[in-house]
């Protein structure tokens, strides 16, 4: 699958999160990468989008994937960053609130012209449209 220059689309998509491709890129129906070119045409609303990393493109590359080939969500890096105090209680550790996963749990609203994050503000950075939350 190549990688087309002008997308930049692809720039704001986190690496290895699954992401709707309806949401960062709707358009015609299209294919999964793994079940190939013979493959039906699904909508983009049961399609994921997924950017890997490249050894040698900065950027990686974005893949379209099926719900049954959508590769499973990794957990972010973070956990040994800041090492939990050995005093903490085992209960504290459970009922810590669980992050949101970024994509599903979307928190903010999109711009539908920009198709970036627009702040709490609900102006758009790019376009200086108010985007109702
Ligand atoms: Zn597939
Ligand atoms: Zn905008």
């Amino acid at each position: 699958m190549k990688v087309v220059a002008s997308s930049d689309w692809r720039d704001d998509l986190a690496f290895d999160t699954p992401t709707l491709v309806s949401d960062v890129i709707p358009g015609d129906d299209t294919r999964c990468s793994v079940c190939g070119g013979d493959s039906e045409l699904l909508p983009r609303t049961e399609l994921w989008a997924v950017k890997h990393r490249h050894p040698k493109q900065h950027d990686g590359y974005v893949r379209f994937y099926c719900l049954a080939h959508r590769p499973a969500v990794l957990a972010p890096p973070i956990a040994p960053a800041a090492p939990a105090r050995k005093t903490a209680s085992r209960s504290q550790r459970i009922a810590a609130p669980r992050r949101p996963t970024s994509v599903e749990d979307r928190p903010r609203a999109v711009c539908p012209t920009c198709w970036v994050e627009v702040p709490s503000t609900g102006l758009c950075g790019v376009c200086g449209e108010t985007i109702t939350l």
